[in-house]
């Protein structure tokens, strides 16, 4: 059912929030727009100025692999300067008052950890842009060791420890879903009485499988996206609104 307006759906959305035990909320990125974060399909997104670099050919060749480090450094004081929003808070509050036991994103910007949520209940299913991995053994790097690589030699670092390729710590298109996240969403969306999907456009796959999952588990299911999702009609209640007017009333103190 769809809101008929932003107060019906906040008033709808607080008697259902008061009613549920535990309740998950799974974020994209149009909850980090009001961070000055740009999304990826709406009008001016990312998608629209770069198309994502597929994980084989970061691994294939340098000149994806500098492409790729040259794109993140662009992006660089979005992210450092990004703050989270009215929807980022509200979530913490909820997870504070000890309603959500963790939250499923498919964002990479950190801003979960940095409203409040301790690191392990944050489950990433995309990984974090905040720091890098080596793709051979894994070891973490930080993006201030990358950036003197890249500004020395112009080119992607390779790992200190194996020599592989070093690339943010994110999940490409074309790379393995990190396993013991989709376990955790797995379970979470299996156990929890209320499932909020809060602006993906719920087309990015297995990601946008949860939802759907919490759903045929029993949970009651939000929608809160300013434009229609292909999981609208199983949703109990849709609300397409802009996100930090629907959740900035549940921010706390
Ligand atoms: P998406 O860009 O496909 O969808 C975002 C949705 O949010 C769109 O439908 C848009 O209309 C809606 N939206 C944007 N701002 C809104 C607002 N203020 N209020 C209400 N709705 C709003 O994003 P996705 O589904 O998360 O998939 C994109 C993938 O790109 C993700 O997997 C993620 O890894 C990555 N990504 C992450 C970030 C980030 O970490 N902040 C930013 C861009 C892309």
């Amino acid at each position: 059912m769809i809101a008929p307006s932003l107060s019906s759906g906040v008033e709808q959305l607080g008697d259902m929030i008061a009613n549920a035990a535990s309740i998950v909320p799974f974020t994209g990125a149009g909850i980090s727009t009001e961070s000055g974060i740009p999304d990826f399909r709406s009008p001016g997104g990312l998608w629209s100025r770069n198309q994502p670099i597929p994980f084989d050919e970061f691994v294939a060749r340098q000149d994806a692999r500098d492409e790729a480090w040259r794109r993140r450094f662009a992006m660089e004081q979005t992210f450092a300067k990004a703050r989270p929003g009215r929807g980022h808070r509200a979530l913490a509050s909820l997870y504070k008052a000890g309603k959500v036991p963790a939250i499923i994103t498919q964002n990479i910007d950190n801003l979960h950890q940095v409203s409040g949520f301790a690191e392990h209940d944050v489950v990433e299913l995309h990984g974090n842009t905040t720091y890098a991995r080596c793709i051979g053994c894994g070891k973490r790097h930080e993006l201030a060791w990358v950036h003197d690589w890249f500004q020395r030699t112009g080119h992607a670092p390779h790992c200190t420890a194996c020599d592989e390729p070093v690339k943010t710590a994110t999940v490409s298109f074309g790379q393995a879903m990190p396993p013991d996240a989709m376990r955790r969403a797995t379970e979470l969306a299996q156990h929890c009485d209320l499932f909020i999907a809060i602006g993906s456009s719920l087309v990015v796959w297995p990601a946008a499988g949860f939802p759907m999952l919490a759903k045929e588990c029993g949970a009651k299911l939000v929608i809160i996206n300013n434009e229609p999702t292909e999981q609208d009609e199983i949703a109990d209640l849709v609300i397409r609104h802009d996100i930090g007017d629907t959740l900035g009333p549940f921010v706390g103190n």
